[in-house]
């Protein structure tokens, strides 16, 4: 059995920051820059799980949401606003992901992390509170009897008001860390797109080796310095439980 988690799709986050941006300033970009993401999400939706599936309306009630923030006038304050755009990204690409196992035959379920993660309200850099999410993921250990396989989302989680809050960009595979360690789980895996941690960034570097092995102690060291492969929170508690 396994935890699945899955960030938004492609360009999406970039996407929504721009958006976000635009709502901010005040600029009609935004519902050109939405309706973008809708097609993408639509376009996507439809070639996994085929034309005209309910998933597709799943989908519009997400966007829709963003919809009606953009009908307001700006009044609360962007870090929070951030928070609950930037986060359907993640909403909509799970949903697509987990629609697609149920459709091929996997025991799938999917699953709002919100109500696992509980966080701080410090929007965009919110801090994990984890005695609360240590009990809440009993949830899917229960989840994990009934289902092969849990889809849920990276980066985002919920605060004590119920708002969605942000992990910090890139922060997916802290996600993982953080259920590894709250569930005690044998192993994480972390698909990017490299074959495994290299000595390089193969961006930069025509030349790299691929690691066959690494302490935690230098996996960390090369996530602060900047190994963009791993983020920098995600090793922590994977350290302190010894998960491979
Ligand atoms: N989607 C978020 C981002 O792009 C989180 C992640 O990918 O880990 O930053
Ligand atoms: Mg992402």
């Amino acid at each position: 059995n396994a935890v699945i988690v899955t960030s938004a799709k492609g360009k999406t986050t970039n996407a929504l920051e721009t958006l976000v941006k635009a709502y901010m300033s005040e600029s009609d970009e935004a519902n050109k820059i939405l309706e973008e993401i809708k097609q993408d999400h639509f376009q996507y939706a439809q070639a996994l799980c085929g034309v005209g599936h309910p998933i597709l309306n799943e989908l519009n009630d997400l966007f829709v949401e963003i919809e009606w923030i953009l009908e307001d006038p700006v009044i609360d304050p962007y870090d929070y606003v951030y928070d609950q755009i930037v986060s359907i990204g993640e909403l909509a690409s799970t949903k697509v992901v987990s629609q697609y196992f149920v459709d091929q035959g996997i025991k799938a379920n999917w699953l709002d992390i919100r109500d696992v993660i509980l966080t701080d309200n410090r929007h965009r850099e919110a801090r994990v509170d984890w005695e609360i999410t240590q009990k809440r993921s009993n949830k899917i250990k229960t989840l994990l009897e009934s289902y092969d396989v849990i889809v849920t989302q990276g980066y985002i989680a919920s605060s004590s008001e119920n708002f969605t809050t942000t992990l910090g960009r890139e922060g997916s595979d802290y996600t993982a860390g953080i259920f590894a360690y709250c569930l005690n789980a044998d192993s994480v895996t972390i698909w990017k797109d490299v074959p495994g941690v290299l000595n390089a960034d193969p961006r930069v570097f025509a030349e790299t080796t691929l690691l066959e092995h690494i302490s935690y102690e230098e996996a960390i060291e090369m996530a602060f310095y900047g190994a963009s492969v791993i983020h920098p929170k995600t090793l922590q508690p994977l350290e302190r439980k010894e998960i491979k």
